[in-house]
């Protein structure tokens, strides 16, 4: 294999490990937004959005390499990721977590802009085309999170005002 044919498979596990945690995290937070309806539809729909990336990739790794050792690599480089990503985790409020997510949805888009370079550097036009689906996929949440954190914001403070008057 060639240097960039190695980079690209390497690549295309951090994106899985990568979108593995995006699944961890995007249940955690649905989990803890029944005050915010939309907000919580957008990550519920995500979420099984990102369910769907993770096959995705899982089927261009495997049509690169065949597979089998891939899977225990993939679990070395989760944990790797996790702690990496551990700055960006989920806080127990709304608004930190359209946060990290806002920032978590900025690193994926990033990273698939390098997979689809990647890709182009092999001719793997298959394993570009899903990143450039994906892509679209990430940047539509991060360009969502990032038109809703305002209202949030407001949202959240009237709220937590709300709650703090009933209960003095
Ligand atoms: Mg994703
Ligand atoms: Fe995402």
């Amino acid at each position: 294999m060639t240097g960039a044919e190695d980079r690209l498979i390497q690549w295309l596990r951090d994106a899985h490990a990568m979108e593995e945690h995006a699944v961890t995290m995007l249940s955690t937070l649905a989990g803890r937004l029944d005050g915010y309806p939309e907000f919580k539809t957008q990550v519920e729909r995500h979420l099984k959005e990102t369910e769907r990336q993770v096959e995705r990739l899982n089927a261009c790794i495997d049509r690169r390499n065949g597979g089998s050792s891939a899977i225990k690599d993939t679990i070395a480089k989760m944990a790797a990721f996790a702690q990496g990503a551990s700055g960006i985790a989920v806080g127990d409020e709304p608004v930190k977590g359209a946060l990290a997510l806002y920032t978590f949805e900025h690193m994926e888009v990033a990273s698939y802009q390098i997979l689809i370079a990647a890709a182009e550097e092999v001719g793997d036009m298959e394993t570009k085309r899903v990143c450039e689906e994906i892509l679209q996929e990430e940047a539509a949440m991060g360009q969502w999170l990032g038109d809703a954190l305002q209202s949030l914001t407001h949202s959240y403070l009237a709220r937590e005002e709300r709650e703090e008057r009933a209960s003095s």
